[in-house]
């Protein structure tokens, strides 16, 4: 029985490894004046004015 349920583990785990991808994002994390509300942007292109998605408010933003 403990043989047939490592079985169906292994070939489980081939099929993972077959379509496995690994990736590294840079997310930037942004936290608007005036409304307080945390946003992210992955990969952001370099820039420090950006609106606001919860409130629209334009603003800079500088990074800590
Ligand atoms: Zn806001």
């Amino acid at each position: 029985m403990s043989f047939m349920s490592k079985q169906t583990s292994n070939s489980k785990l081939k099929s993972t490894e077959a379509q496995s991808l690994q990736s590294v994002e840079i997310l930037n994390h942004f936290r608007c004046g005036f409304c307080n509300k945390w946003w992210s942007i992955a990969d952001a292109p370099i820039k420090n004015k950006w609106f606001c998605p919860w409130c629209g408010v334009k603003q800079t933003f500088k990074t800590e």
